[in-house]
């Protein structure tokens, strides 16, 4: 049955957590999954006031949710957050891990902080977080990890050495702790974005996103919906055979 906003309730009875939940794609997919029927704890950094509106958003669509804060660099504040979690929303069955960062810069100036905070918040923060909730969501016999990497770590850019690394890394991780999970019947996946329409590409120079644009076979940028529809997806019982997969979404870019 077809519910508010064309939902089809795909992933109604989960309970969710979503990284980086503040942040242009973030905030897309706790809006879809909660518009699908699942609960949504968001976690923020920074943006409180983000973080709030979609809490808000979620709430509106007749679900539960909760904001956490945290630094996914530092595994203690991860697990403060999880306690917090338990405490104020329950244990999660669904992890999205979408935080990133990137420090861009050719590789002969790119400096050890530089390598070191992207390494640390997108590839540590997600062994972090899966850490930290891995127990919780394979005991629950289907949970659900979802990586959102990048089109960057699949062919490389210039003047993204540590971020390809960090998104390629993150690719490695899934295919090994999907084929650790398997047998709990929880799946490990990626979804890979292109050059997806939020404040990081449209940042970019003018010139630069007319080059980046003739690149692209479908001729335009994704957007955060799309991003979002693919982890509903991936989190459905439609998706219960499909682990350790690394779903492409960048208009023909890379095949
Ligand atoms: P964004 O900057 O809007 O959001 C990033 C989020 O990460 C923010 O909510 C921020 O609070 C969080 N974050 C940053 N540092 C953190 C830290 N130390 N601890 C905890 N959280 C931290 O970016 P976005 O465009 O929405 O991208 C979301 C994800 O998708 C990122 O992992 C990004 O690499 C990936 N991605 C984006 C694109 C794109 O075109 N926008 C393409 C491919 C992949």
């Amino acid at each position: 049955m077809t519910g508010a906003n064309g939902s089809m309730n795909r992933v109604v009875d989960r309970r969710a957590l979503v990284t980086g939940g503040s942040g242009g794609i973030g905030f897309d997919i706790a809006k879809s999954l909660a518009e699908e029927g699942a609960d949504v704890a968001v976690q923020w950094h920074r943006n409180q006031t983000e973080a709030a509106k979609i809490v808000g958003l979620v709430e509106k669509a007749g679900r539960k949710s909760i904001a956490v804060q945290a630094d996914l660099q530092d595994p203690k504040s991860v697990r403060l957050m999880r306690d917090s979690l338990h405490e104020k929303f329950g244990k999660i069955d669904v992890l999205i891990n979408c935080a990133g960062i990137n420090r861009d810069s050719l590789f002969t100036r790119m400096t050890d902080e530089q390598w070191d905070e992207v390494i640390q918040v997108n590839l540590s923060g997600v062994y972090h977080c899966c850490k930290a909730f891995v127990e919780e969501i394979s005991a629950s016999g289907r949970g659900r990890i979802i990586n959102i990497s990048s089109l960057v770590g699949q062919m490389g850019n210039i003047g993204q050495v540590n971020y390809a690394a960090s998104k390629s890394g993150m690719i490695g991780f899934t295919k090994a702790l999907a084929r650790e999970l398997a047998r709990d019947k929880t799946t490990v996946n990626v979804v890979a974005p292109g050059f997806i329409d939020t404040p990081m590409v449209q940042n970019i120079p003018e010139k630069v996103r007319q080059k980046i644009l003739s690149q692209i076979p479908m001729g335009r940028f994704g957007t955060p919906r799309e991003v979002a529809m693919s982890v509903v997806y991936l989190v459905s019982s439609e998706a219960d055979y499909v682990t350790g997969a690394v779903l492409n979404l960048n208009g023909g870019m890379y095949l």
